[in-house]
């Protein structure tokens, strides 16, 4: 991470990879390229400022087929750089990726005579050699990424060069779908099976309408003589290997190839004749042993080609990919979800046929207990994006739309309180709804007034003396009930939908360009992006009207230029929102209402320094503290800089004592634990009078804790005279623990 900063040594790794220099160079500078791949914030540095000479290093790489360490370093690189969403993979598909890819599947074999012909499986495998072989996985999962991040535009331009892709396409179809009904002339393991499949469904999971269908009629004319009986098949066999003998441990690898299998299956076409009660009941059991953790398995326990993420020592591991660590539970969700989506517009429970949704008001309940309400849970826990995306899409089936947060859960009290509001939506019929601005610019800017109505002061009016209202002027066609729910939504993220609602509220989420909820609504396969996450803060952004109307003050003696509008304060300050620092602070929520003098000054001097004050806007507006990750970037970082930091958390910690702010104090100490314990010893010491003063002992003790082991050196080199008596005894009887627990371990 680190070595990301030094601008020179990228641009000399790029030139590295350059065609004129010797092999050997070229595959050093790969390899370090891998490793500034490891993170998505090292692939977003790499790729913005030198995307193009890089993607061209390893794109070349890639096409010199008589170099086979250079080709496996090539896929390599580009493998990992193709995992995240991003616009290199706009110049990667510039560079002819796809035609690259097909040449390394046709191998030595003189690629001229191959050029337009689609190749069969048979002439790929009757290659022998090893070589070739060891990189055909790295194909099929560059291809698996290049579709779901592919957007439509793509294609939009010079489509006779698609030749290439179709070529792939089918290769990747005919195999996959041949190894699995076991046509194949060749025994194949697992490894090389599993990730044509995984490139199959990933193409058909994406975005691109071009590559979908493509993807599904080659599959579709593979399996088509017998797709009800391989439905019936896969089903069966997943059936026995999930109910059988609960103290036998699973088949790991055969559920997940079923699964993959069904998945493909259910994409490609819906109407199977399938017990669907029975197999969503199958599903709930796969997810429900998923989510306990007695169903796991990671790709990187059968996929031997990518052990190379995993080598080597490194501070900043390998990011998580996006389907999550256990891809049983995440084919299982996939499986799930295309499996309700294709159960459409009949009641799943009763039959009762409906305008949208799948189960019926009265039909939830049956519900609520088992599969959703697990589901539920699962979503307010710690995942990564892709089992999330859907687990939110599932749920959106049974009215329940949306990604829940703590801060989310708490604006539902704002929703419905009248107090602070400073915008109305006015309805044709006369009918009207208040909001915040703030919140809205946040989360909705659409439903704003216009610039225009901005300037024409005339619709702006006063009331309560100070404050200003806007009005917004719905269309005619907006209904009411709908722009209740998208305003639910706006504010806390969530929000609940029935088989009435749907419609209207799907037309408004897709004007108002709320776009994750539209593709719930929309039942499409969720986007290989992340999550949204529930964040105000660009409602801070300065901006010509930010809404803002009050000021945070720190306590500081340096100087701040504001942006701000006709802003003239010199202290370091932050423009805010009354509205949101009421949410998740008792203590100005109280002195918002009490009317008393403060309520109405425009500033808050707050007791903290700059950067604690920054860190505790973030809290209010996004309901985390930033966090410091203890890696190479927090060692690298000097003492005094450390301590700054340390300080403000301590700060922020003493902080929510006085203002009544929930979990801040938690979390300062979560943060700190994790910086205490790689932070050199002279900061920590520092940190542990500076703690002491402000009377934050569970600071103190965790701060005591990371340095108790060196006590005896300390006391002897004089560095403790500065603590006082209390801190000093409990540095005592804390090494006095440290050196009975150690005597207890040996
Ligand atoms: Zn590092
Ligand atoms: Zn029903
Ligand atoms: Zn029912
Ligand atoms: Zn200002």
């Amino acid at each position: 991470m680190v070595l990301l900063k030094n601008e020179e040594l990228i641009i000399k790794t790029g030139n590295l990879m350059g065609k004129s220099h010797p092999t050997v160079t070229r595959i050093e500078a790969l390899r370090l390229c891998q490793v500034f791949l490891r993170s998505s914030r090292g692939c977003n540095w790499l790729m913005t400022a030198h995307g193009q000479p890089i993607v061209q290093g390893i794109t070349n790489a890639m096409s010199e087929i008589n170099e086979k360490t250079l080709v496996r370093e090539g896929c390599r690189t580009a493998l990992l750089a193709l995992r995240y969403s991003g616009n290199h993979h706009r110049c990667f598909w510039f560079n002819a990726i796809d035609k690259i890819l097909y040449k390394i599947l046709c191998g030595s074999c003189n690629s001229s005579s191959h050029a337009h012909q689609t190749l069969c499986h048979g002439e790929l495998f009757n290659i022998d050699s090893k070589d070739i072989m060891d990189i055909h996985p790295y194909v099929w999962d560059i291809l698996g990424y290049l579709a779901v991040h592919c957007d439509n535009e793509h294609f939009s331009v010079g489509t006779c060069q698609n030749n290439f892709l179709q070529g792939l396409i089918s290769c990747a179809c005919s195999l996959a779908t041949d190894l699995t009904l076991k046509k194949s002339p060749l025994k194949l393991s697992k490894e090389e099976q599993e990730p044509a499949l995984r490139a199959v469904l990933m193409m058909l999971l994406s975005p691109s309408q071009f590559i979908f269908s493509e993807a599904s009629s080659k599959f579709l004319e593979a399996v088509l003589p017998l797709d009800n009986e391989y439905m019936n098949m896969f089903m069966s066999s997943l059936e026995s290997n999930v109910t059988r003998n609960l103290t036998a441990s699973f088949d790991c690898v055969k559920i997940m190839t079923n699964l993959m299998n069904i998945a493909c299956l259910l994409v490609v076409q819906s109407n199977y004749s399938l017990n669907k009660r029975s197999a969503v009941d199958v599903l709930s059991n796969i997810i429900k042993e998923c989510l306990h953790d007695h169903l796991y398995i990671t790709r990187s326990n059968f996929a031997s080609h990518l052990q190379f993420c995993f080598d080597g020592s490194s501070c900043c591991y390998l990011s998580e990919e996006w389907e999550g660590e256990n891809i049983v539970l995440f084919y299982g969700l996939v499986v799930l979800f295309n499996l309700l989506k294709s159960d459409n517009f009949i009641c799943f429970h009763c039959k009762r046929k409906l305008d949208a949704g799948i189960v019926c008001h009265e039909c939830r309940d049956h519900y609520n207990e088992g599969l959703v309400g697990v589901l539920k849970q699962a979503l307010c826990q710690n995942m990564s994006p892709g089992p999330k995306s859907y687990i939110a899409h599932i749920l959106s089936m049974f009215g329940l739309c949306g990604f829940p947060s703590k801060l989310g859960g708490n604006m539902r009290n704002v929703l419905c309180d009248s107090e602070l509001v400073d915008l109305e939506l006015l309805l044709a019929d006369g009918e009207s709804l208040s909001a915040h601005a703030a919140i809205l610019s946040a989360r909705c800017p659409k439903l704003l007034p216009s610039e225009k109505t901005f300037v024409r002061d005339g619709s702006v009016t006063y009331e309560w003396g100070r404050r200003s209202c806007y009005h917004v002027r719905m269309s005619d066609r907006v209904d009411s009930h709908a722009l209740k729910k998208i305003l639910e939504y706006a504010y806390t993220g969530l929000v609940t939908v029935d088989d009435a609602t749907v419609k209207p509220v799907k037309t408004l989420a897709k004007y108002c360009h709320l776009r994750s909820l539209h593709l719930m609504l929309q039942k499409e396969q969720p986007r290989w992006h992340s999550c949204p996450i529930y964040d105000l803060t660009t409602a801070l952004e300065p901006a010509k009207h930010s809404f803002s109307d009050i000021i945070l003050e720190a306590q500081s003696n340096d100087k701040m230029e504001c942006h701000h509008g006709s802003c003239q304060l010199s202290t370091p300050h932050i423009h805010s929102h009354k509205v949101i620092l009421s949410v998740s602070c008792e203590y100005l929520r109280a002195l918002f209402q009490s009317g008393m003098h403060e309520s109405f000054a425009e500033t808050i001097r707050v007791p903290v320094g700059w950067e604690a004050l920054r860190k505790l806007v973030q809290w209010f507006y996004s309901g985390e503290l930033p966090r410091v990750p203890p890696d190479c970037r927090w060692k690298a970082t000097s003492t005094e800089e450390k301590l700054s930091i340390l300080k403000s958390y301590a700060e922020l910690s003493s902080l929510a004592d006085f203002w009544f702010v929930d979990g801040m104090k938690e979390e300062s100490l979560q943060v700190l634990t994790s910086c205490l314990n790689s932070s050199s010893t002279d900061a920590s010491l520092a940190f542990i009078g500076f703690a002491a003063n402000l009377g934050q002992w569970e600071l103190v003790e965790a701060a005591i804790s990371s340095v108790a082991h060196l006590y005896p050196r300390l006391r002897d080199s004089g560095r403790l005279e500065q603590l006082d008596e209390d801190v000093l005894n409990m540095l005592r009887t804390e090494h006095v623990r440290y050196l009975q627990h150690r005597s207890a371990s040996k």
